[in-house]
């Protein structure tokens, strides 16, 4: 089919998520193919993957030994149910995986995307307690800006304004504590940033602790809801309170697992335990939908029993543990002893800082904010005093389209822009996907300087 064909017909039939459709008729993008950490739209135009296809990609596009993979085990099954039975590849992948998360997860239960893993990891908590007779604690706590998902049970455990609001009184109600973000608060301080938020944290669990069955975080940097990085201790003492006053403590390692921050796991920077953890994006390498949640012996242990006790946890969903998945997901793994991927995202990450270096001298660019290879670029009207461009200029989303005009492809948040590439990304690509993202910026704010001016008068 011609290209401008597909154009229209995709204008036609589609509804894309995250997405006003209005915005994509008119710049819309069809993807054909991929190699390496570049992809090719329809018309042949090709651009670096600078948000790993919306954070999954670990190795770039046609890697062949996880091509390989699926295609080796599509030759036995493509899918068989997980319901009351297990399969061979997801047997070996549990093991693996139990070998890699910390001390203490021993258990793996499956499912197909981020949301569904902690949607699950949510659940498990609240039965936990509910099989435990201590029926009372039915809360969850979590922190401002979070983001776990678009079902309702993750966006209840959510609290991005912008992405929830709409659905407040479908949403059941969680205990949000506020995120400690060290950029707009008024000391500038990490240390008094992070003591605050642990005594509010403290307050509320000294207060309610018995009504909470767990508390609901992503690890050393929130993604979704704008690149926001933890002060150092903070988690730690996060977890330090959740043993204290008897909540599980349960981490969303869905954007942050698989080497992202330059660690296997983000939990591992503050050498943390949880009780619950949730991995799914990086997990196939980027190929494949499979999502896990990790538990305890103990959580496990309070769901088994016999049939008629009624402590069995009801839930699945009908590709639990495909095979396709679990095969190319154990090749990921695979991959990443075998090149020493971790090592190796975390040398990266430090040329990646150094090349970020002097984004801050650019007009506008207000903070930089870095976990591994996660970056959040946050964009502002004065860089004084941190005030932010109105909703309607649409700055951070404008840069991302000049980026693409100039072969780099990414996704803003807010006034975020984000730069998040695959792991094997290499030195030379790395200073190239940086040197767009500079462009970008500076361009889109050179055409409006104008108008910034103007704005900026009318204060
Ligand atoms: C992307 C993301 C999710 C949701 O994952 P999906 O696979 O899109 O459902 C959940 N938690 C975090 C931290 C994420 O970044």
């Amino acid at each position: 089919m011609k290209a401008d064909q597909l154009l229209e017909k995709s204008k036609q039939y589609m509804w894309l998520p995250f997405t006003q459709m209005s915005d994509y008729e008119q710049d819309p993008l069809i993807i054909e193919s991929g190699e390496g950490v570049r992809v090719t739209d329809i018309y042949g135009k090709t651009y670096l993957d600078g948000n790993s296809s919306l954070w999954l990609n670990v190795h770039g596009h046609q890697k062949k030994e996880l091509d390989e993979a699926i295609q080796k085990q599509l030759q036995l099954i493509a899918h068989s149910t997980l319901l009351g039975a297990a399969n061979v590849p997801s047997i070996l992948l549990a093991e693996k995986l139990i070998e890699l998360v910390p001390e203490g997860l021993t258990r793996v239960f499956y499912s197909d995307s981020g949301a569904t893993s902690v949607e699950i990891a949510v659940k498990m908590a609240y039965q936990y307690w509910q099989n435990k007779g201590v029926s009372q604690k039915m809360k969850f706590v979590t922190l401002s800006n979070g983001y776990h998902g678009d079902t309702v049970g993750t966006m209840s455990v959510g609290s991005i304004e912008l992405y929830h609001k709409v659905y407040t009184s479908l949403l059941f109600d969680a205990l949000v504590i506020p995120f400690p973000a060290v950029y707009r608060h008024p000391s500038n301080d990490e240390q008094v940033v992070r003591d605050e938020s642990l005594h509010k944290l403290r307050l509320l669990f000294e207060e309610r602790h018995e009504e909470i069955a767990g508390m609901v975080l992503e690890p050393m940097i929130q993604g979704a809801g704008g690149m926001n990085t933890m002060p150092p201790g903070y988690l730690k003492g996060v977890e330090e309170l959740c043993k204290e006053f008897n909540v599980l403590l349960i981490v969303d390692e869905v954007a942050t697992g698989f080497g992202r921050t330059g660690k296997m796991f983000a939990v591992e920077h503050e050498s943390i335990q949880p009780d619950i953890m949730t991995v799914a994006k990086g997990l196939t390498g980027g190929y494949l939908p499979v999502a896990a949640t990790f538990t305890t012996e103990e959580i496990y242990n309070a769901f088994y029993g016999k049939h008629e006790e009624m402590k069995t946890f009801f839930h699945g969903h009908s590709y639990t543990g495909n095979q396709l998945g679990c095969a190319v997901a154990l090749a990921n793994l695979e991959i990443f002893e075998k090149e020493q991927l971790v090592q190796q995202a975390s040398d990266k990450a430090e040329l990646l800082t150094e090349l970020l270096a002097d984004l801050k001298e650019l007009p506008h660019v207000g903070d930089v904010r870095q976990c591994g290879l996660m970056v959040g670029i946050e964009i502002v009207k004065d860089r004084y005093t941190k005030e932010s461009f109105s909703f309607e200029r649409r700055i951070a989303y404008r840069s991302t389209l000049k980026m693409r005009e100039l072969g780099l492809l990414t996704r803003p948040l807010g006034d975020v822009i984000v730069l998040m590439p695959p792991l094997a990304t290499t030195a030379e690509q790395l200073v190239e996907m940086v040197a767009i993202v500079k462009e970008g910026i500076r361009l889109v704010i050179e055409e409006n300087y104008g108008l910034t001016a103007a704005e900026t008068m009318n204060i």
